[in-house]
């Protein structure tokens, strides 16, 4: 029975606090006056599920997070809606690079951000595999040496997703096989801690053609990966075409993708157990075009 096969998705991964059924949905929501102050804008757009930076991206500043703002944000969730929740780590880390220096301060970074995330007991910290710059196998195996290392340093509950990334310059991650490598290389008792995030326009730009091949696309994801390995969506149209190996969000239905391959992935039951979070143009006002966009997805995922 398939509403049995969807209890089953459900219950290893998330505390549910409503039904079994809920849709795992929501926006990248922002942090702007501390974490907890994302809760109240999560509440306005009826999220279950949330992603937020615990630092401002583009910094190496590392803040601590006080104690009394930690509970704020914990006993926040807990009264909340939402189900799922994930950090996205900063825009500067480069666990691949060459250059030792930035490898390291990258190292310290991504393990402030992991620490963070147990802290404020979130489900997933999402990742980018970095820029290997030199050589692709070099650049791979340093990433996985770094998340090795973070890894160990701090042991808990949150999941480490990895993003596939467009493939823009010398990133690594932007086939479904170079993700199974990076996974690959890292020791086997930490693999189950570490899955996949998809980005929908990300994958689009990486050349999986989500609107005319959606079918062959997940087949592929499932040989290679397989589906125990994806932890979440990222849901977001693309700017440019497919292929382009550029990272340009834009609004779902809008762009390159299309609507119609949203509504497979918000009907699709391979799908149905994970958080969807959507990272598309805010414009002038976040709220109302959020709550627009995730009302799109509502009306897909009733079919
Ligand atoms: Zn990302
Ligand atoms: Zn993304």
């Amino acid at each position: 029975m398939v509403l049995g096969a969807l209890v089953y998705v459900h219950v290893p991964r998330f505390t549910i606090h409503d039904s079994p059924f809920t849709v795992l949905l929501g926006a990248h929501t922002s942090t702007n006056g501390g974490v907890s102050s994302s809760l109240p804008r999560a509440a306005a757009i009826g999220a279950t599920a949330m992603q937020i930076f615990t630092k401002t991206p583009n910094q190496w500043r590392e803040p601590a997070i006080g104690a009394e703002e930690r509970q704020a944000f914990v006993e926040g969730v807990r009264g909340s809606k939402l189900v799922a929740t994930n950090a996205h780590d900063s825009y500067l880390i480069n666990l691949a690079s060459p250059d030792p220096v930035l490898w390291t301060r990258s190292l310290i970074s991504f393990t402030s951000e992991l620490r963070r995330c147990e802290a404020l007991q979130l489900n997933a910290l999402v990742s980018h595999p970095g820029n290997f710059m030199d050589d692709r196998a070099s650049g791979i195996a340093r990433n996985a040496a770094a998340i090795t290392l973070a890894l160990e340093a701090v042991p808990g509950d949150t999941r480490l997703l990895m993003e596939m990334t467009a493939g823009s310059g010398t990133s690594i991650g932007s086939t479904f096989e170079e993700m199974a490598l990076l996974i690959g290389a890292l020791p086997a008792a930490l693999q189950p801690r570490v899955g996949v995030c998809v980005d929908t326009a990300h994958l689009f730009a990486a050349g999986y053609d989500l609107a005319n091949a959606y079918d062959d696309v997940w087949l592929r994801f499932g040989d290679v990966l397989g589906f125990e390995r994806l932890g979440m969506l990222h849901l977001n149209d693309s700017k440019v075409p497919l292929g382009s190996h550029r990272d340009r969000h834009e609004l779902i239905g809008e762009g390159a993708i299309g609507a119609g391959a949203f509504r497979r992935i918000m009907t699709d039951p391979r799908l149905a157990g994970l958080p969807k979070v959507i990272e598309t143009p805010k414009g002038d006002d976040p709220d109302a075009s959020d709550r627009r966009m995730l009302a799109l997805l509502r009306r897909f995922a009733r079919g």
